[in-house]
């Protein structure tokens, strides 16, 4: 009876964000950053035509019109999060979800919360697995990246880009791209959400956090500006990217198996949630500092790409 009710609990809270705001931001950062003129000013522009610009967006925004653009940009890349508790917005994947009116300017009003992550599974103990399911973080990326490209349609492009940005970002976190059969979750773990795990709330919010989760510019920036100089450090001041979505989640795959689930099969549970070491705490934070760069580096890429 116990275990129906965790269950329950679990099925209702809010699954998988992916990076916190900071970790997006942080991404985000290195990527404005590192657009082309051409790109920011295409960018700039089509976020000014996004229905949320005036409010969401630019909310805290600097004056001055370079510094509001930028933060704009960062802005977007949180959107795709914030629409989870904003209830002009629908959650299109629960059963008998009651769609809201569609306002002006909006293409459609579903949360898609499906689309963050893709949940390519594996299993240490020979678990069947469940295969990945439509509409997943691969086909939006991929879609998007064509749409966006191709539209003549600006509003469209408009609401496309921080989904693009967002969900780039997401993948670029290794339990975005993965879940874990064992036998006592033949359903999978949904990206470490129900993997109980001390520091933590579970293993996928330790993930999230390992940027950090103070969202002040200050941070950002500063956060930023070290893991960029880290990664061209190691990679040369213009480091060569993949533009390739199918790519990236497939290196998250890797990294989860490799960097992620290294502490054997088990679950933990709220009650008596698996403590980490400090050096799995410690390793989590290194990784992430390379992915959120990956992500920033490649974020510009793509867009750098797209808006010639
Ligand atoms: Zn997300």
């Amino acid at each position: 009876m116990k275990r129906t009710i965790a269950l329950a609990v679990v099925a209702l809270a809010p699954t998988a964000s992916a990076w916190n705001a900071t970790g997006h931001r942080i991404a985000s950062a290195i990527a404005y950053d590192h657009l082309t003129p051409a790109a920011r000013q295409r960018v700039d522009a089509l976020l000014q035509k996004h229905p949320d610009y005036a409010t969401l967006l630019t909310s805290g925004a600097p004056p001055d019109p370079e510094g509001r653009a930028r933060a704009a940009f960062l802005s977007a890349s949180v959107r795709p999060d914030i629409i989870r508790n904003d209830n002009r917005f629908y959650d299109d994947t629960r059963e008998n979800a009651k769609p809201t009116p569609l306002l002006p300017g909006f293409p459609y009003m579903e949360r898609h919360t499906n689309w963050h992550y893709i949940d390519e599974p594996f299993s240490p103990d020979g678990t069947p697995l469940d295969p990945v399911k439509p509409p997943n973080a691969l086909t939006e990326l991929r879609r998007i990246l064509k749409e966006i490209g191709q539209s003549g349609n600006d509003l469209v492009a408009a609401y496309d880009l921080p989904w693009l940005i967002h969900v780039e970002e997401d993948v670029h976190n290794p339990l975005h791209c993965v879940s874990r059969f064992v036998r006592s979750q033949p359903k999978g773990d949904a990206g470490g959400n129900n993997v109980f795990v001390m520091p933590g709330r579970n293993l996928h919010a330790l993930w999230d956090d390992a940027g950090g989760s103070d969202p002040s510019s200050d941070y950002v920036n500063q956060f930023a500006a070290q893991i960029m100089l880290e990664f061209v450090t190691r990679r040369g001041q213009h480091p060569r990217v993949s533009r390739d979505p199918k790519r990236w989640v497939r290196e998250g795959f890797e990294l989860a198996k490799r960097e992620v689930y290294i502490f054997g099969p088990d679950t933990g549970s709220r009650e008596h949630p698996l403590t980490l070491s400090e050096d799995y705490v410690s390793n989590s934070r290194r990784v992430a500092r390379t992915q959120l760069a990956l992500a920033g580096f490649r974020l510009a890429a793509i867009l750098n790409e797209t808006f010639k």
